[in-house]
């Protein structure tokens, strides 16, 4: 296909507003998913992704499309809607001309329109304005297109209005498509020089990379470098998805396809590299993108220790389809043998643990997530730490913490009370903006480590649902903070210390007493749990000893009732981790970690 007869364009919109269903209707407009194959969120493959009705991966799909004299092929490519995958969102907006900036005509504008829409603007996309789900009965498409045209400074009749839904409005859509993105430009004399703008793991065709064709073009059985790396591989294969692979004779300017090598592991294919031949290649690769850096990290241990090989086996193949997962071996006194993960955020966590349990069946205790320290020691030395037990007690003349810019988009009727939840986040207000009559968007500096404990549920119950939030990395700032540990019968439970702000020790240390103290069943003997900044104790609680003669009650008595109470604490015993000479059960720490 010709350039001018190209358009590559995404869809970028807040989570929910309907990206997927308005990609489904495309596919079915377009004719190349027929009706009968047709299901909702046709492109999120992973089952996660439909359960939650998330998109987690990005995806590309070409469709043919006409107008009155040529035949076009629209490449259009879906993204993650959510914070944690902006990356993914910014290294899909590189491989387009255009953006389809989709909001829910029910909602207006939320934090994530506004944060794809400055990812989309930086990337010198041409902008489509599109209502959807103007099928609801509560859509009010005529105010938000004004608050849209307002936005990018159009004219509020260029706002177009559809429903992906029904379908209505979608063929016009397709209409400016075409007439309005821009055709992709290139050097079709030049070397190759393809931008990887994805690349999955597949379990039988091994790694499938994505990309684009900015330079030059690509054939089968050709032999390509990757020019990061300047590893070379054999083009076994070449094509576009449609959204089933085809397989194609090469790719030319402009164009969006696929590659396979035979290549086993994602890293070898990284995003944001640039392929080329390996004969008579370019020498200048593409401006490539950052890596994504973990944000939060948290221990994962299996809860039987004879799954420790099979967790690293399950990590090793989760790290062929995502570069982002980061992890290493760890130990803990009170765990055992278990791995410190970093994720980009709290959902790809989530998600990670999720795929853990169901994918590989794997039974898994997760500590409490932390975010990256940079301590500061005594003797000038410099340590990042990732893991509380890691902290150099005693020896920390200062700590950074990580900052983050956050905006929060709300009705302005709950502006006073989030205000109020950001502010006891150790938020600090660097503006306010109205958009309307009665939205507003907050923006705060605040530490990410106040923002991964439960502040998005917090912001979500104190609003009923209706406030948004997006955030963005701001550097690191230093904090008075101190490291709180807990201590039971006078030993260190390394699972459950944590990095907190002075201010927030003691409410720390209490709360974490008080549920071991409920958790955990009475021994032998007397256990005092303690809280502890240093050798300062903080808090305590104690478990009294149990009484000797829980048995002797049974004894003449009904025998059955005696076995049950054997069998039980036989059961108990499996399930219990030793912690000094306190026995403490599994679900003790699953329920303190988790607050349950
Ligand atoms: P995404 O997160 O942006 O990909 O959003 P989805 O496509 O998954 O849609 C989110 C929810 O909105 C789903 O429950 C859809 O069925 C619903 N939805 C999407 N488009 C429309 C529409 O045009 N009309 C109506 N009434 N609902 C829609
Ligand atoms: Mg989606």
């Amino acid at each position: 296909t010709p350039p001018s007869q190209i358009r590559n364009f995404c869809i970028i919109a807040h989570i929910d507003h309907g990206k997927s269903t308005l990609a489904d209707r495309m596919l079915q407009i377009t004719g190349v998913v027929s009706d009968r194959d047709m299901r909702a969120q046709y492109l999120d493959r992973m089952d996660i992704e439909r359960e939650r009705g998330i998109t987690i991966k990005s995806q590309a799909v070409r469709m043919p499309w006409q107008d009155d004299t040529e035949t076009f092929a629209l490449n259009m490519i879906d993204t993650p809607g959510h914070v944690d995958f902006t990356y993914e969102v910014s290294r899909s907006l590189a491989a387009c001309e255009g953006a389809i900036l989709l909001v829910d005509a029910a909602q207006g504008i939320e934090a994530q329109t506004l944060a794809n829409l400055y990812l989309a603007l930086e990337n010198d996309l041409h902008i489509i304005p599109v209502l959807n789900k103007i099928d609801l009965p509560a859509a009010d498409p005529d105010k938000f297109a004004k608050e849209l045209a307002d936005l990018i400074g159009g004219r509020p009749e260029d706002v177009l209005r559809v429903s992906g839904k029904t379908g209505v409005g979608v063929e016009e859509l397709l209409d400016r498509i075409v007439r309005d993105i821009p055709a992709p430009t290139g050097d079709a004399d030049a070397p190759a020089r393809a931008m990887i703008f994805d690349s999955v793991y597949d379990s039988y065709r091994g790694v499938v990379t994505y990309v684009r064709m900015i330079d030059g073009s690509l054939s089968p059985r050709e032999r390509i470098q990757m020019m990061s790396t300047r590893a070379n591989h054999e083009l076994l294969e070449i094509g576009v998805s449609s959204p089933e692979p085809i397989p194609s004779d090469g790719l030319g300017v402009g164009e969006v396809g696929y590659l396979i090598t035979g290549v086993k592991d994602v890293r070898q294919s990284k995003v944001g590299d640039t392929v080329t031949t390996s004969r008579g290649g370019a020498t200048k690769a593409l401006p490539g993108y950052t890596d994504p850096k973990p944000m939060v990290y948290s221990g994962l241990y299996p809860i039987d220790g004879s799954d420790y090989s099979e967790l690293r086996e399950a990590l090793d193949k989760l790290k062929l389809s995502d570069a982002s997962l980061v992890y290493e071996p760890e130990t803990s006194v009170a765990l055992g043998f278990g791995f410190r993960c970093g994720f980009l955020g709290l959902l790809h966590l989530e998600i990670i643990t999720e795929r853990l349990t169901r994918e590989f069946d794997l039974d898994l205790i997760t500590t409490a997530p932390s975010v990256i320290y940079e301590v500061t020691t005594d003797t000038g030395e410099k340590v990042t730490v990732t893991n509380p037990s890691e902290y150099p007690d005693g020896r920390v003349a200062s700590v950074a913490e990580p900052m983050v810019k956050a905006a929060i988009l709300l009705p302005k009727d709950y502006v006073g009370t989030v205000m109020e939840l950001c502010q006891s986040r150790r938020g600090s207000l660097l503006g306010m903006e109205y958009f309307s009559e009665e939205r507003v968007e907050l923006r705060y500096n605040m530490p990410l480590g106040e923002i991964v404990f439960d502040f998005f549920d917090q912001l979500k119950s104190k609003t009923q649902g209706y406030a948004s939030l997006d955030y963005e990395p701001s550097g690191q700032q230093d904090a008075d903070l101190v490291k709180v540990d807990v201590l039971l019968q006078g030993d260190k439970v390394d699972a459950f210390s944590a990095i907190v702000h002075r201010d927030k020790a003691y409410a720390y240390g209490t709360l974490m007493a008080e549920r071991l103290r409920k958790l955990i069943p009475r021994q032998n003997f007397e256990v005092p749990i303690q809280a502890a900044i240093g050798a300062r104790i903080i808090a305590r609680e104690t478990i009294r000893a149990l009484r000797k003669d829980v048995l002797a009650k049974c004894y003449g008595g009904d025998i059955s009732r005696k076995r049950k109470l054997l069998e039980k604490q036989k059961e108990g015993k499996k399930r219990m981790k030793m912690v000094g000479r306190v026995e403490v059960p599994q679900e003790a720490f699953i329920a303190a970690l988790s607050g349950e």
